[in-house]
């Protein structure tokens, strides 16, 4: 009997959106570890530094918001998503597997 028995009627953080396509572009230039536990701890660094941004609006107004969005906040977003893969990278919480690769420890 929640007021917010409808799902669809939720605000949503659409800074979210934003940070998970930047890390796409980004993180395919970047020879870094690409596993879900890694890109779910970069995805949570960067968006812990960054304004949430909840949006609430209409089918058709959510791509301008989003847009406008996304210009405002563009080299934020970088930026954060850089900082966020070299502290995850430096200490990567993922299970090690036993590959032989060229991962030097220290
Ligand atoms: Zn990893």
């Amino acid at each position: 009997m929640g007021i917010f028995s409808d799902k669809n009627i939720r605000p949503k953080n659409y800074m979210e959106d934003i940070v998970i396509r930047y890390m796409d572009r980004i993180m395919a230039d970047i020879n870094c570890c690409k596993c879900q536990a890694c890109l779910m701890d970069i995805a949570a660094y960067a968006l812990n530094r960054l304004p949430s941004k909840y949006i609430v609006t209409r089918e058709g107004e959510v791509y301008s918001r989003l847009l406008e969005l996304e210009q405002q906040f563009k080299t934020d977003v970088i930026i954060a998503i850089m900082k966020a893969i070299e502290v995850v990278s430096k200490n990567p919480r993922h299970v090690k597997e036993d590959k032989g690769d060229s991962n030097s420890d220290g």
